[in-house]
């Protein structure tokens, strides 16, 4: 059985930690390896090299760091379908989605190769006579990560290039439930030359995290994962004077009004809803019906029920398996719950299977109609492919609806009208909106912008944003005294 790695000091690791967990292939249950829950020394020596490390990497030039990232997208590109298979293996991700996963993530790489611009400070000359005033972008020391599973690419990409191409070193800490591809994307970063120390992966969960909470070496940490985790981790990390931030949980509305293109609408809806398994934090999960467009439902479950989950290498499979059994369990509890609460569900995927793989951990596309927010089904964040479809009469009631959500993650509004699209994105209360965009989740030279409950912090993951996390500003005034060598005999200024 393959065991997992710890990467300490530059060099792959067997953890000595008698608590392993199963990394699970969640299409057919195969164990694939075992993963430890890194032993408190070994979470400490990871933290002590990185500091050690910090020595030097901070006065690498940043052109030699940013090379590196150079070197380190041309290699990911090159080895972007060889990633996305261990995805497929892991997590259950059809190929393409796969894909995607990972060039998601190269593409903060490639904003990260960026750094000698991204980290320019500001000058002015003579803030006071034969004064000048100018600031650095310096790093902060040892950033942490922890990170979730339903992007095991893009968001450990998300995080520790930008820190270190900054100058800082990291300590990254995987999800359990999918360490086999952040492992081969830390072997490639090696490979493309990044120094010993720089980099550090420690496995486990709480007990870990705490460890990197408490720990007075870590600067700050960044955290993507569950509201509920996320909220705890930007407590006890604030607590212990550390930078957070904590992108989590989500529920994703889409506002259809009833001049938008029905054909688009309704595919863009399709994709959006249920792709990736729904295990997406940008994913929609409630389609508000303005007016007339509730006519369109009859559409929405006929493509709906086109679409079905399979293996990562069939074609023909729109999205894979929950990440987990106790994942699927949870959606099947939501669904129920739906019922039992008064929605109507137009589609029960509850009872869905695919041919071969009978154990896996499948769930088929669901559609509820008649959804109110009080719903365990409206409030929660299902994290499957389960689509709840509200009704409104009037735009007005469609923002009110979503700015009433406590999360502000993403959302969507379909339309041809250019005035209510103006109108949305200036009142609505969520921090990255699309306009016939189901899914906008902005690029790297943005930030990924999320609001209320669905980010604690200030500070947001890459872009700017990213840089400004894991620097500090150091602002210099200096003065010079002259000299008759340099102002020269004849010269009459006073530069006193
Ligand atoms: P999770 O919160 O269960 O786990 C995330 C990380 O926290 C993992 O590394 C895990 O080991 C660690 N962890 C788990 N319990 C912990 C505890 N009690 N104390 C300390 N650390 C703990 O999240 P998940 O199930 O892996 O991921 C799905 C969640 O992530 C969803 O809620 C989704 O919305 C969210 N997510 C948010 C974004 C975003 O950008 N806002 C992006 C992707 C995923």
């Amino acid at each position: 059985m393959h065991q997992v790695p710890l990467y300490i000091n530059g060099e792959f690791t067997q953890s000595q930690s008698d608590k392993w967990l199963d990394v699970v292939n969640p299409a057919n249950q195969e164990v694939l390896a075992q993963v430890p829950c890194a032993t408190h020394d070994e979470v400490q020596a990871a933290i002590t090299s990185a500091q050690e490390a910090f020595k030097t990497w901070r006065n690498v030039p940043v052109t030699e760091r940013a090379r590196i990232m150079m070197r380190y997208a041309a290699l990911l590109k090159e080895h972007q379908e060889e990633i996305a298979t261990i995805i497929c293996h892991e997590l259950g991700k059809t190929f393409e989605d796969a894909k995607g996963d990972v060039w998601r993530g190269i593409e903060v790489v490639e904003q990260a190769a960026n750094a000698p611009a991204l980290m320019m400070g500001e000058t002015v000359e003579n803030v006071a006579r034969n004064i000048d005033t100018y600031s650095y972008i310096q790093p902060l020391g040892v950033c942490a990560g922890i990170t979730p599973f339903n992007f095991p690419a893009m968001i450990p990409l998300w995080m520790f290039p930008m820190a270190i191409v900054c100058g800082n070193t990291f300590v990254l800490k995987p999800s359990e439930q999918d360490p086999l591809t952040p492992m081969r994307l830390v072997e490639l970063f090696e490979e493309a030359g990044a120094p010993k120390g720089v980099l550090q992966v420690v496995h486990g969960a709480k007990e870990q995290v705490d460890q990197i909470l408490t720990a007075p070496e870590v600067r700050a940490i960044s955290f993507v994962g569950s509201c509920g985790v996320g909220s705890y981790i930007y407590s006890k990390g604030t607590e212990n004077l550390k930078r957070v931030q904590a992108c989590v949980g989500a529920k994703n509305h889409m506002v259809i009004m009833p001049d938008a293109s029905r054909e688009q609408t309704i595919n863009n809806l399709v994709g959006a809803s249920v792709g990736a398994a729904g295990q997406r934090c940008m994913g929609i999960s409630v389609a508000v019906f303005v007016g007339k467009s509730k006519e369109w439902i009859d559409d929405l479950k006929a493509g709906l029920e086109k679409v079905r989950p399979g293996v990562w290498n069939d074609p023909e499979a729109a999205y894979g398996p929950q990440t987990s059994a106790q994942a699927k369990a949870r959606i099947l509890s939501l669904i129920e719950s739906g019922k039992q609460q008064g929605a109507t569900c137009l589609l029960d995927g509850s009872d869905f299977t695919v041919e071969g793989y009978e154990n896996g951990n499948w769930v088929g596309p669901t559609l509820f109609t008649d959804v109110t927010p009080e719903m365990d089904i409206y409030k929660q964040e299902i994290f499957g492919p389960v689509l709840n479809c509200v009704c409104v009469d009037t735009l007005e009631e469609a923002i009110t609806l979503v700015n009433n959500s406590p999360y502000g993650n993403g959302t969507s509004l379909f339309t041809a009208s250019g005035a209510a699209a103006r109108k949305f994105q200036h009142e609505i209360e969520v921090g990255q909106v699309g306009i016939n965009i189901p899914i906008p989740v902005p690029l790297p030279f943005f930030s990924f912008t999320g609001w209320k409950n669905s980010f604690y912090g200030d500070q947001h993951t890459y872009g700017k944003q990213g840089v400004r996390f894991y620097t500090e500003t150091k602002t210099i005034t200096s003065r010079w005294f002259a000299d008759e060598a340099v102002t020269g005999p004849n010269m009459s200024i006073n530069l006193r």
